[in-house]
């Protein structure tokens, strides 16, 4: 299948070489060490107004040869030496007599500052939502995978998943994390609804999916997107409406109602998480309309086989 084969070969090589540079505990210091605010200015509360328009001052921190062997524990000059070495390359850049960490290198670095013992991360509560279908309160639960979900205890309707890092959930109230979950939703339904890869800005393909058995209706009982990324091939499976929500026919719809669907939580919208809302009007080829109502207006906005929008009425009784 496509969307199992390797990525070429070698890679798996290349990147257990990679990988293999990492590990240890020195290197790791290293990088840690240069990711941290820096004597440049680097701290992003700590920037003057000037220096925010000062090209240097975008990008990763830097630091002297002294700078950095001050910030790690490593006293020997020789130990240092060989394992800043190691990283020079791959993680690390050195250019005018200072490092820094490259692109790879901050996305290693980040990996490496996520919590990565997880235990006792998790929490479960109640949603301050219902459940569209029942009418039951929704419980929302982060396990110790870092993994968010939010579904109706008595239904089984799902609403939304996805990964959330550990330490940005610590950050958070249970209030707070559902606002920062349903802002995640609307951003990178946003990206993928523009054919683009929230991950890694690739091309995306999408095609609608109707439920196809009893089993799979329950959970989720209406068409979904499955949008699939070429390049990383990150999957996602919003609903036809949540996709929609950054529309502009939709956004103006919403507005002219004295919603900002920004603020909105997808799951509160009948539109984006309700099946009542969307209709198939035809299953070969697939054409979908979706509906909202709000103050005696209609919308309805309708969707080809790719979830692309084929057409806006709104309609005041
Ligand atoms: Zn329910
Ligand atoms: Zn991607």
């Amino acid at each position: 299948m496509d969307g199992e084969r390797e990525d070429g070969e070698g890679r798996p090589a290349v990147a257990a070489a990679t990988f293999s540079l990492l590990a240890n505990e020195h290197r790791m210091a290293i990088m840690r060490a240069l990711a941290a605010p820096g004597e440049d200015g680097h701290d992003p509360a700590g920037l003057t107004d000037r220096q925010v328009y000062t090209a240097d001052a975008v990008g990763p921190p830097t630091k002297s040869y002294s700078e950095l062997k001050a910030a790690t524990d490593i006293r020997d000059n020789g130990q240092f030496n060989y394992h800043l070495n190691e990283l020079l390359g791959t993680f690390v850049r050195k250019a005018d007599d200072r490092y820094r960490l490259t692109w790879l290198g901050l996305l290693a670095d980040h990996m490496a500052s996520t919590k990565l013992e997880t235990d006792g991360v998790g929490r479960a509560f109640d949603a301050d939502a219902d459940c569209l279908a029942c009418g039951a309160t929704l419980r929302a639960v982060y396990t110790d995978e870092q993994f968010f979900e939010l579904s109706c205890p008595d239904c089984g309707i799902g609403y939304e998943q996805m990964h959330v890092a550990a330490r940005g959930v610590e950050s958070h109230t249970d209030a707070g994390l559902l606002r920062a979950v349903a802002s995640r939703a609307h951003h990178e339904r946003g990206i993928f609804a523009t054919g683009v890869c929230p991950r890694c800005s690739g091309s995306v393909e999408r095609r609608v999916v109707l439920p196809p058995d009893a089993d799979r209706a329950r959970t989720v009982p209406q068409p979904l997107v499955y949008c699939r990324c070429t390049a990383c091939h990150a999957p996602d499976f919003p609903t036809v409406g949540s996709l929609l929500l950054a529309h502009p026919a939709v956004v103006g719809f919403y507005h002219d109602h004295g919603v900002d669907l920004r603020r909105t939580r997808p799951w509160t919208l009948p539109f984006a998480a309700s099946d009542a809302a969307v209709t198939v009007e035809s299953s070969d080829p697939t054409r979908l309309s979706v509906r909202a109502r709000r103050d005696g207006e209609t919308l309805v906005v309708a969707v080809d086989e790719t979830g692309a929008v084929r057409g806006v009425e709104r309609d005041r009784q």
